[in-house]
């Protein structure tokens, strides 16, 4: 796990295949996305690291509700009981009503790629394959009266309910999946969106990029990737670029 900080309070936690953003405003934290269930230690770590504890928390908001996003969080959730908040299309998902996730059988017809292959055995250590679910989920109300005054962008594609977050005092944008730098299943780096069969309805996620180009943000804190300095705009004619076959 490592801890970048992007700009004031803002710090974009990279875990070993998933990120996610603390938000710290004085004593309040807003915490958004959780990794892995295999990240549960390294979550409540990245909390110490930047001088805050669980108890700190005063929500955590979710961009997407598969294992990778939410693992680590739900049992800190369960403990401390801070609210889950994610995007009203998003709810059912995050409590295991339906569920929106490329499978074993999905990920076996690409493991013949190495990368691929060497990234579902780490997933699967980290917990992928456990059920996960966060029964207390609800739909965020906007605004968000939360450190960081988080707007949620809603980019549905990757999921139904899929929503990224603008933090406009700091000019960041937490993409989550919807716009990534990178992913252990590829060697390309640089703006660009997931694999197609990690996405619910591809077609949806790359017109849900046209979202994120007119916010007004300098660095992009993605899901999956090192954080990126550029505007959204410039990232997204990147990634459809590279939709379009370019590198
Ligand atoms: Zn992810």
């Amino acid at each position: 796990m490592t801890v970048e900080t992007v700009a004031a309070g803002v710090h974009l936690v990279r875990g070993s295949a998933v990120n996610w953003v603390l938000v710290v405003d004085g004593q309040a934290v807003t915490v958004i996305d959780g990794g892995y269930p295999g990240d549960a230690g390294a979550l409540e770590a990245s909390l110490t690291a930047v001088g805050r504890e669980p108890g700190d928390v005063v929500a955590a908001l979710v961009t997407h509700a598969h294992v990778d996003h939410v693992g680590g969080l739900a049992p800190l959730a369960a403990r401390v009981g801070f609210p889950v908040l994610t995007g009203p299309a998003e709810v059912r998902h995050a409590r295991r009503e339906v569920v929106e996730q490329a499978g074993p059988a999905d990920v076996a017809r690409h493991a013949c790629r190495p990368r691929v292959l060497a990234w579902a055995v780490h997933a699967v250590r980290l917990g992928a394959l456990r059920s996960v679910a966060v029964p207390s989920a609800t739909a965020l109300d906007e605004p968000l009266d939360l450190p960081g005054r988080p707007v949620p962008v809603p980019t549905p594609g990757h999921t139904s309910g899929h929503t990224a977050y603008l933090l406009p005092d700091a000019g960041a944008l937490v993409s989550g999946d919807a716009l990534v730098t990178g992913h252990p299943t590829t060697a390309r780096t640089g703006p660009q969106r997931l694999a197609a069969f990690f996405d619910h309805d591809p077609a949806r996620a790359a017109v849900a990029l046209d979202a994120l180009a007119p916010l007004d943000a300098g660095v992009l804190l993605p899901g999956h990737g090192p954080a990126w300095r550029g505007t959204p705009e410039q990232a997204v004619a990147i990634a459809h670029s590279r939709d379009a076959g370019g590198t």
